[in-house]
């Protein structure tokens, strides 16, 4: 089916997703429902564009109801969620806030930001997530030293879950509270079938347009303490206290989400389950497809969880395959195909330079030889045989 929008006259091709036979193929463009232009229109219609009214609220309980939190707010942006939760845990200057080093920066930014100072933990190769033995050490050394981290982030890597029940053991045991970065694990599950964040003081979800469902930009903050999301939403609306004149106790921010967004991730949402079995069957198809290929290998997915595989990640190791990460990422863009390298870590940004942190080797390695090949549930079969057959051409023999 593509990207063919079959409410558009004509069910005309959208203009971004070059489709690989006639343009490049983008990694993980925004793949339409069907009923956006309907639910934009309709939301128009209503007189409601404020980040107030019935497509916000809505969007809130349909996120609610799909991550099983008690409290949600809708943001502009997963960072604006993320920097919501950093006020109301109090984050304060040179207080510490502990994260794994192999994540999008947006994790700590917000904190950066506000004066924290970030510490960066290696990830665990099975699952490429936050190491929770080395998290725990880490806490015990931190105790001895009486300065505890202010909060522990740890993330959910490319749609697929932390293990969360070990970090929240870890963290339990020194009263340090959790703020899980789910910003790009919408759909995915952990030990149990709870969703990706449950369990966690704070979650944080993602809307912007590459992730696996999206509003044209969008987060989400949840908690099961809804006083919490009471203090977010209060902070979100300018922090203005009830009175008849404009009178504040503190500053806040424009962070909440437009109705026509809102309208537009409501459309997209129902999808989510089948989103997550399209992307599930990409990864699977390269899987097998480049199974033959010497010096390949796949992020792996953890025992406890079912991940969303939102980008097909693939290690390249050099002498194996006869060229490195970064030569096969040229040869795919040189057909029209993008792909990208993993994240790079945090602690070799020079943004972070200085920064302490506990190991990174894992995750130096992971950059190294990672490689996010084009994901978008919308890709057709053919779209991905292409880029089968572009890594093929490359490999050695
Ligand atoms: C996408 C993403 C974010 C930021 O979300 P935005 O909505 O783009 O601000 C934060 N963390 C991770 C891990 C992400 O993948």
């Amino acid at each position: 089916m593509g990207y063919l929008h079959p409410a558009l006259p004509g069910a005309a091709v959208l203009p971004f997703p070059g489709r690989a036979p006639y343009g490049r193929l983008p990694l993980s463009p925004p793949h339409l429902a069907g009923g956006e232009i309907e639910a934009v229109r309709a939301t128009l219609e209503s007189g409601w564009l404020a980040p107030a009214g019935p497509a916000p609220a809505a969007f809130e309980a349909a996120i609610g109801a799909a991550t099983g939190f008690a409290a949600t707010l809708a943001t502009t942006s997963g960072t604006a969620a993320l920097h919501l939760a950093y006020r109301v845990l109090g984050v304060a200057p040179g207080d510490e806030v502990w994260a794994p080093t192999l994540t999008f920066v947006a994790t700590v930014a917000p904190a950066v930001q506000m004066g924290a100072v970030p510490r960066f933990l290696d990830v665990n190769p099975t699952g490429w997530t936050l190491d929770p033995d080395l998290l725990a050490a880490e806490l015990a050394l931190a105790a001895r030293r009486g300065r505890l981290p202010r909060v522990v982030v740890p993330v959910d890597l490319y749609g697929q879950c932390c293990d969360l029940d070990a970090i929240l053991g870890a963290c339990d045991r020194w009263g340090v509270p959790v703020l899980c970065d789910s910003a790009a694990a919408m759909g995915a599950a952990q030990r149990g079938g709870q969703h990706a964040g449950r369990g966690a003081r704070l979650a944080v979800y993602s809307f912007n347009g590459n992730k696996i469902v999206t509003a044209g930009g969008g987060g989400a903050l949840c908690s099961d303490d809804a006083a919490l999301i009471a203090r977010a939403r209060h902070l979100a609306g300018q922090a203005k206290e009830p009175a008849a004149h404009y009178q504040h106790e503190t500053t806040g921010y424009t962070y909440g989400l437009s109705s026509l967004l809102a309208a537009v991730g409501l459309a997209q949402l129902p999808l989510l389950e089948a989103r997550v079995a399209r992307r599930r069957a990409i990864f699977a198809h390269y899987a097998q497809a480049l199974a033959d290929l010497p010096g390949l290998d796949f992020i792996p997915e953890p025992a406890w969880g079912r991940a969303t595989r939102w980008l097909s990640v693939v290690l390249v190791d050099p002498a194996a395959f006869g060229a490195d990460r970064e030569a096969l990422r040229r040869a795919l863009d040189q057909q029209g195909i993008e792909s990208r390298p993993a994240w790079k870590p945090l602690h070799l940004q020079p943004a972070f330079r200085g920064a302490p942190r506990a190991g990174g080797a894992v995750a130096a390695r992971l950059f190294e030889r990672g490689l996010c090949l084009p994901s978008g549930s919308g890709m057709t079969q053919s779209d991905q045989d292409w880029v089968i057959d572009a890594v093929h051409r490359h490999a050695r023999g």
